[in-house]
């Protein structure tokens, strides 16, 4: 199911222990800082950071870079030199100075409720500490405070690729089809509900087949949205597939209305089909293609292609893309099948977006 979301991200107020405090040096003084915190979670994964503890500065929480950023799932490229340390995530990039609260996000300024900060913790070790929800936000990392515990959420796999044969990003280079592949919602959103099932799931185990195949064939490059269970934003998903240049797009997403409704739909944006248009192949051509093989997958009605010209991935993405609605979660029939089959309908999807390129020449 497709919805518009908005999340509220607003955190409730910090609750500060006067006796717990983090004293560190900072531009030469020692400081001491309220609101320690010992560890957050990255991705449901506990960070341990006692050595390096998480302070309250201007009313932020102020986490060390490396540890939650870095080295954790997040994988976030850090650089650091002098005053300035440089960080990506994606195709987002900040800059920030030491004890200051601008940024620079993809080349825009703005600013930040707490700077950033490089401080000396009692062990003696110098690291930067940032404000945790002013960087994620930019970082289009998932920030939340939540009875005093701090949960960050982002895609764990920023560059998974099914291919280890190039280190290129240009399919036109290495001949390769580069190709982003999205299992719809994730993570906090769970997608259509019904019978049992959750979207999210379906949505992964049929990606996941699909990479089994892809894992297997070094003509593509791969990048996933997410493999686990996970929230990518809209934005991060079509950024990927932006930043990668990629061929195509293709969105994974299960149906959701009466427990009546049937059948097996292919979603793509009439109005973006000329200016995504990409080595001769469009939209409605890909969706077309999809929509044939993704029926007889299924064994489903056949409800047709679905123009769509308000969804964010299919508005976002600069090449041809589609969304597939599987079938109705809805429908205990068609929700029980697709859980017991999804898996396979991954792998015939490998075998649809195989032939579809062969169709077209490309393969
Ligand atoms: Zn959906």
């Amino acid at each position: 199911m497709v919805i518009i979301m908005c999340f509220s991200l607003t955190a409730p107020a910090a609750q500060v222990d006067a006796s717990s405090r983090v004293t560190v040096v900072y531009k030469g003084k020692t400081k001491s800082f309220g609101g320690k915190k010992t560890y957050a979670y990255v991705n449901n994964s506990k960070i341990k950071v006692a050595k390096q503890p998480i302070f309250l500065k201007n009313g932020c929480y102020m986490g060390p870079v490396n540890k939650l950023f870095k080295k954790s799932s997040l994988k976030v490229t850090v650089k650091s030199s002098g005053n300035t340390l440089t960080m990506q995530y994606r195709s987002n990039v900040i800059v920030l100075k030491n004890g200051s609260r601008n940024v620079t996000v993809n080349g825009e300024k703005s600013r930040m409720s707490a700077p950033a900060m490089q401080v000396t913790y009692p062990s003696g070790k110098t690291k930067w500490a940032v404000p945790l929800k002013s960087v994620c936000s930019r970082l289009g990392i998932t920030y939340k405070l939540k009875n005093g515990v701090i949960k960050m959420k982002g895609a764990v796999n920023s560059a998974t690729t099914s291919s280890s044969s190039s280190s290129s990003n240009s399919s036109a280079e290495n001949g390769q089809i580069t190709l982003v592949l999205d299992a719809g919602h994730g993570g906090m959103d769970s997608g259509a509900t019904g019978n049992g099932y959750r979207e999210k799931t379906m949505t992964l185990s049929i990606l996941l087949g699909a990479k089994r195949m892809f894992d297997n064939d070094s003509r593509f490059k791969v990048y996933y949205t997410r493999t686990s269970d996970t929230y990518p934003s809209l934005t991060d998903r079509s950024n990927l597939a932006n930043n990668y240049d990629a061929d195509l797009f293709v969105s994974i997403h299960i149906n959701s209305a009466s427990a009546s409704a049937h059948g097996t739909e292919t979603l793509y944006n009439s109005s973006r089909n000329t200016v995504t248009a990409k080595n001769g192949l469009t939209s409605r051509e890909l969706a077309t293609y999809i929509q044939k093989s993704v029926v007889s997958t299924t064994g489903f009605t056949n409800r047709g292609l679905k123009n769509r010209t308000d969804l964010s991935v299919l508005n976002r993405t600069k090449m041809p893309a589609c969304l597939i609605e599987y079938g109705f979660i809805s429908n205990s029939t068609e929700a029980r099948q697709m859980n017991a089959n999804a898996t396979r309908y991954g792998q015939e999807l490998y075998q649809a977006i195989v032939g579809y390129l062969q169709s077209e020449g490309k393969l």
